[in-house]
């Protein structure tokens, strides 16, 4: 078990990116897996993102590579969305700037010809989302006679997306190697086969699954009938002070409309949905890092890979069937021991599906009705006496107003809460 970065085998120049990337002690899949990693065993990490254990498997491969001749392709990180990849590559890249190691990505949605240089180059660790991975396998651009270390990533969701065949053929053509790692927040039967199949007397490290969402999280549920959860979102983006938001709606479809929604009351807004092309996406995830857009709205696809520091609040605008989905989403907020809000618009229909994600996480979500909005209102070309269903508790409706912040006549933004200044606990 390694307690301290200092204490650990790991060479000065990884201990150093350790301190520039600003870790200061291992979170527990790290302290579990990286020295049975350093000593080349087969390792299955029971841990989902949001814990660490994507440095807990880099920085140990980097160690080894370092220790290894150059100029050849000597690790492979298999993982299912391009975001995912893309995100392994930047800590990839961070850990690895002060050593002569070179990363490739190889995702779809881009060109193959930059990917056939890096990996014709030598890259020796590459970071690759199934399908592209084969495409380059297939024409035999991709060589792993050297290979090392093969990382499968989140293999649960490879087998929800449907890349266990591909993940099989991957395999089948790799020659034998010395190591291989394989990551899963769950272990569905079908990928502990897999694990016995593919990795040789592995050892099982497991952090606490997040059936809780992270400590940190403020959870809320905003009674709402359907047909007024979008007059609900640009109410709360009005009045709450929230410098960075990720939305999630069910639908690539609801996704785009919302945008433009939010876009036209003002918002710099991003979209993040499988409609879009790869750079498309890449500006998205960029722009919302960066800090260029305080929205962006995002299907389930960026629920798992996202991994922003900033994301003060996840509005949930629908209520997910699968409330691990729910736990994946609010995860986005509080990441890395940041704290942040998670709101979910719960429509009465959706209430049995929030009572089932409520099982799942042991405890009741708040329900907050906002006395200024008017739960009673129609929307635009709506048939006049629909006013959906009533609320839990009916607020009192108030007159209609023409500012841009009802109730807030200076147009300035008002908490609806006392705003939180973005804690870290340390
Ligand atoms: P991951 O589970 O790999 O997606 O990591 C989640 C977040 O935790 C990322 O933002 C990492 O930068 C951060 N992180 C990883 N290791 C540590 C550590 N030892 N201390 C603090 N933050 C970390």
């Amino acid at each position: 078990m390694l307690c301290s970065f200092t204490d650990s085998r790991l060479t000065p120049t990884l201990r150093d990116a350790i301190a520039r990337a600003g870790y200061s002690t291992p979170t527990p899949i790290q302290a579990q897996a990286i020295e049975p990693i350093l000593d080349g065993r087969d390792v299955i990490g029971c841990a989902q993102t949001g814990t660490g254990k994507t440095a807990a498997f880099l920085l140990p491969v980097l160690h080894r590579l370092l220790g290894l001749p150059r100029g050849t392709t000597r690790a492979l990180v298999v993982t299912p969305t391009r975001e995912l990849a893309q995100q392994i590559d930047d800590v990839c890249v961070g850990l690895a700037y002060h050593t002569p190691l070179r990363v490739g990505l190889l995702v779809g949605g881009t060109g193959m010809a930059r990917q056939e240089k890096a990996l014709r180059s030598g890259a020796e660790l590459l970071v690759a989302t199934p399908g592209r991975l084969l495409d380059h396998m297939r024409q035999s651009q991709a060589r792993f006679d050297e290979l090392s270390t093969l990382v499968l990533d989140e293999a649960d969701r490879m087998l929800d997306m449907g890349f266990l065949p591909d993940i099989r053929r991957i395999v089948a053509r790799l020659p034998a190697r010395e190591q291989t790692l394989l990551f899963s927040a769950t272990m569905p039967p079908v990928i502990a086969k897999l694990a016995r199949e593919v990795l040789r007397d592995p050892l099982t490290v497991q952090v606490g699954r997040r059936s809780a969402p992270a400590v940190g999280i403020t959870q809320a549920a905003y009674p709402v009938p359907e047909h007024l959860k979008t007059a609900l979102l640009r109410h709360l983006l009005r009045n709450t002070e929230m410098p960075s938001v990720l939305v999630f709606t069910r639908t690539k479809v609801s996704a785009r409309r919302l945008a433009r929604t939010i876009a036209a009351d003002g918002f710099a807004v991003g979209e993040l949905h499988s409609n879009l092309s790869q750079p498309q996406r890449t500006r998205a995830m960029e722009g919302f890092r960066r800090g260029a857009f305080q929205v962006l709205v995002a299907t389930n696809i960026a629920a798992r890979g996202l991994d922003v520091e900033h994301i003060t609040h996840v509005i949930s605008v629908d209520v997910p069937t699968v409330p691990e989905d729910y736990v994946h989403r609010i995860g986005r907020t509080g990441r890395a021991e940041a704290e942040g809000d998670a709101f979910v618009l719960v429509s009465p229909a959706e209430e049995k599906a929030l009572a089932q994600i409520e099982r799942h996480i042991g405890r009741r979500l708040p329900r907050v009705t906002l006395p200024e909005f008017d739960y009673a209102q129609r929307v635009a070309g709506q048939p006049r006496g629909h006013r959906g269903a009533v609320p839990p508790r009916p607020p009192r409706a108030k007159p209609a107003s023409r500012s841009p912040n009802p109730g807030h006549p200076a147009g300035k933004r008002l908490p609806a809460k006392p705003p939180r200044s973005r804690r870290r606990r340390r």
